[in-house]
């Protein structure tokens, strides 16, 4: 049963982004400010000395982006190509340093090439992926993506997620309507029913509000903000445990391996051109320790046979080396409570296990649904359209993802 919702999954995400291919709008874009440099690790932010929030040439907001993650930092490009005044409101603008997100299907790529952003997996060593190897029993095949009939570049990337969301930030701040500033949102600002921007923290302690006619929730999986905007109903169903394997070769090159272990899924793809992720699947909420030892020792005695003999001497070192991370795998239905001024996304708004690899690629999808949905919309200060154009996207994205 789990193995037929595995293959289900990576048949899926093999076919999924033939299907988002067919919807795709063709929109054409232009570029229109020159690059901000940022460093990895010491972001360039625009508003960190500002004491009153955005100053957005002299005017007001039009839309608040709550989290610079992969949703935040590409929404926050596509809608200020659209020319919004946006204010993006980041945590933290350091690398961020993660399991998760290191995978974008083919789906996903064709959507940051809709968005103008297929730039951000250049020059971070992501890795092209071509499709999938399947192993069970000793014995493997490969399923390739479909890719005849598209362009060269159009593949799936594996990457550092750190390096991908620091490119998309940039390519944020590189439109001058775009301001991006670190600070932590406590609440949103609501009043009779409707939100009207937000209550942030910034880098210095200070109390901040912003205001906007729309807020985008973008606060990722432990989202604190998307109690009063939908039913979180999230399924945690097993934990992921991940190591990276330096010094050896995929039996596939360039493809996703999935093996089909007992008691759970195995999976292996890189993340550059040394290295490669290896992610364990973990039934149950609760891992292994690593600090006393335990979950080494499961590694080595349970997971450690299943593992492809190519790959056998690395997974045993990264293990040694000791750099064993773990994240929970959640799952969660998009069950929005329709709100005036604000709106979900990314996995704020709904998430899927992370075998399907398709999380960033729903969130991509669903900034080009809303960039379209809103692009008539001139002036977002129009309440009453703002309210209707909002309740059709709930609508629209599901067209899209079906
Ligand atoms: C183990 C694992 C593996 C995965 N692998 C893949 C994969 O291979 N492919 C794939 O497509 N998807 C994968 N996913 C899913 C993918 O990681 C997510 O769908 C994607 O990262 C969602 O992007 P996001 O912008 O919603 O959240 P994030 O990228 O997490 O961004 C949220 C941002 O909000 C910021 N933030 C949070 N709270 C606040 C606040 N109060 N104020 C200001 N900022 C705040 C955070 O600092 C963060 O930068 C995986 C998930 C897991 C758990």
């Amino acid at each position: 049963m789990v193995y037929q919702y595995i293959v289900g999954a990576v048949v899926a995400s093999l076919l999924g982004f033939v299907l988002s291919y067919s919807f795709r709008s063709g929109k054409k874009i232009t570029t229109r400010a020159s690059m901000d440099q940022i460093t990895r690790n010491g972001f360039v932010n625009k508003l960190d000395n500002s004491t009153c929030g955005p100053e957005i040439a002299g005017s007001t907001t039009d839309v608040i982006i709550v989290g610079a993650g992969v949703a935040g930092a590409a929404l926050a490009y596509t809608l200020g190509k659209d020319g919004r005044r946006v204010h993006l409101i980041e945590r933290d603008l350091t690398e961020p340093d993660r399991i998760v997100g290191e995978l974008l299907q083919p789906g996903g790529y064709l959507k940051l090439v809709e968005l103008g952003l297929e730039d951000c997996v250049n020059e971070i060593d992501a890795q092209n992926i071509y499709g999938y190897a399947l192993f069970k029993d000793g014995r493997n095949t490969r399923l390739s993506y479909p890719l005849e009939k598209f362009s060269p570049d159009v593949a799936g990337r594996s990457f550092h997620n750190g390096r991908f969301i620091q490119r998309l930030r940039e390519k944020a701040t590189s439109l001058t309507n775009v301001s991006l500033e670190q600070g932590t949102v406590t609440a949103l600002l609501e009043e009779k029913g409707t939100v009207k921007g937000v209550h942030y923290k910034t880098k210095t302690g200070q109390e901040l509000t912003a205001h906007a006619p729309l807020t985008v929730v973008c606060d990722g999986c432990f989202s604190n903000l998307r109690r009063s905007l939908c039913k979180p109903m999230v399924d945690i169903p097993s934990c992921f445990v991940g190591l990276v394997l330096e010094n050896c070769d995929l039996p596939y090159a360039n493809h996703g391996h999935v093996i089909l272990a007992n008691p759970s899924p195995i999976l292996f793809y890189p993340i550059s051109g040394t290295e490669i992720r290896c992610l364990v699947d973990v039934p149950g909420q609760k891992v292994p320790s690593v600090a006393n030892g335990e979950m080494s020792q499961y590694l080595k005695t349970v997971v450690a046979p299943q593992v492809p003999p190519e790959l056998y001497n690395a997974f045993i070192s990264a293990i040694d080396k000791g750099n064993i991370r773990s994240m929970p795998n959640r799952s969660m239905p998009a069950a929005p409570h329709p709100t005036p001024g604000a709106l979900l996304m990314g996995d704020a708004f709904n998430m899927r296990h992370p075998l399907t690899g398709g999380g960033m690629t729903v969130a991509l999808s669903d900034i080009a649904v809303l960039r379209d949905l809103l692009s008539p919309l001139r002036n977002l200060n129009d309440a009453y359209s703002l309210c209707n154009y909002l309740e059709s996207f709930y609508t629209l994205r599901k067209v899209m993802l079906h």
